[in-house]
């Protein structure tokens, strides 16, 4: 972190991106470290290949997230919520900069398999912590920026979205207690969580109940499954980003050892959505890796190419082909 703080202090312009699909950690990730480094009198540049989840639109700052900006030189590129620039979905790097001096990577997720931290790369990973955000709190404490009512309630937003409003396992005292500094400092939690939880369209909710009544457990493995496809998404005019807490439902069933959401997002282009419970002694994380994906133990996600029964057909194939005991967290 010392090292982070000195090489943000040596750059003037600098880059700040996650990763794609962007959730509420990423996002307030980026907007409020963003803010902070204006303070600094940093010339800030903020770019997302995904557009910005709706729910997000209270947030401050947010149209300078932007999707098309002109290459250029950065002295600094921060890589935040993920540890690879692969992550941000970018597919030609050359239309987002030109070149950059050094990439600071800051990421809770555990090292993934694909860590993207080599050359002028400096990573600050720590799996213990909450959320991203919760990291860039501390940093914005190492580097004595005042926290502003703008700042509090984007770093609140991403604590907030990334705990589960504080009811998962990642929820510790730490957290809390830069939640509570926060709102001192003029987050205002039931704004946010009505944003980010309570601000659902009526198809949105009855396309969530086809998902739960589509409901399937498998005893062998102990998945609890789901999903929608395109068609569902089309038909009710519901966008991916309107599923954001479905799979959580899903893994409220206590019969299940973790639950599974897919959806297709594209031509037989699916994203999956892993959850369990640290009780239920699962480590989702795994089967997302051999899925080519990754994620947290309790929390994972992958993107796979197939047709939606056949893939759950073949991702249940293949977690019990896996001898059980390298996927339960023993
Ligand atoms: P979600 O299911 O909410 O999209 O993602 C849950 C967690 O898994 C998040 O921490 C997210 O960053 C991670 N995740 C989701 N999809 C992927 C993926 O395709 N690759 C990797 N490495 N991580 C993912
Ligand atoms: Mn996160």
């Amino acid at each position: 972190m010392k090292e982070a703080i000195k090489t943000i202090k040596e750059s003037d312009s600098i880059l700040i991106m996650a990763h794609k699909n962007p959730d509420g950690d990423a996002i307030g990730s980026v907007l409020g470290l963003g803010i902070a480094l204006e303070v600094l009198g940093k010339k800030v540049t903020r770019f997302s290949q995904d557009p910005v989840p709706k729910v997000f639109d209270f947030l401050p700052n947010l149209p300078v997230i932007k999707n098309k900006i002109e290459p250029r030189r950065y002295d600094l590129i921060i890589l935040l919520d993920c540890d690879n620039l692969n992550r941000t979905g970018i597919k030609d790097f050359s239309k987002v900069y030109e070149s950059y001096g050094r990439l600071l990577i800051i990421d809770h997720h555990p090292k993934s398999d694909t860590d993207g931290c080599k050359e002028n790369c400096l990573a600050v990973i720590d799996p213990s912590a909450s959320s991203t955000a919760v990291m860039i709190y501390g940093l914005l404490k190492e580097l004595k920026i005042e926290i502003t009512k703008d700042i509090a309630n984007c770093i609140f937003t991403g604590i907030f979205a990334d705990t589960g409003s504080f009811q998962h396992s990642n929820t510790d005292e730490k957290t809390l207690k830069v939640a509570a500094e926060l709102m001192k400092k003029g987050a205002r939690a039931e704004k946010i969580a009505k944003h980010i939880f309570k601000n659902r369209t009526m198809p949105a909710i009855k396309l969530w109940g086809k998902a739960l009544s589509r409901i399937e457990t498998d005893k062998e493995t102990g998945m609890a499954v789901s999903y929608l496809s395109k068609k569902d998404l089309e038909e009710n005019d519901v966008s991916q980003e309107e599923l954001s807490g479905l799979v959580s439902i899903i893994n409220t069933i206590s019969d299940a050892k973790f639950s599974l959401f897919l959806t297709e997002y594209g031509d037989k282009k699916l994203k999956g959505s892993l959850r369990s419970e640290e009780y239920k002694g699962i480590d989702v994380s795994r089967i997302a890796k051999s899925l080519g994906g990754g994620g947290h133990k309790l929390a994972s996600g992958f993107e796979m190419n197939g047709e939606i029964n056949e893939s759950i057909k073949k991702i249940t194939k293949m977690i019990l082909e896996t001898k059980k005991d390298s996927i339960a967290n023993k």
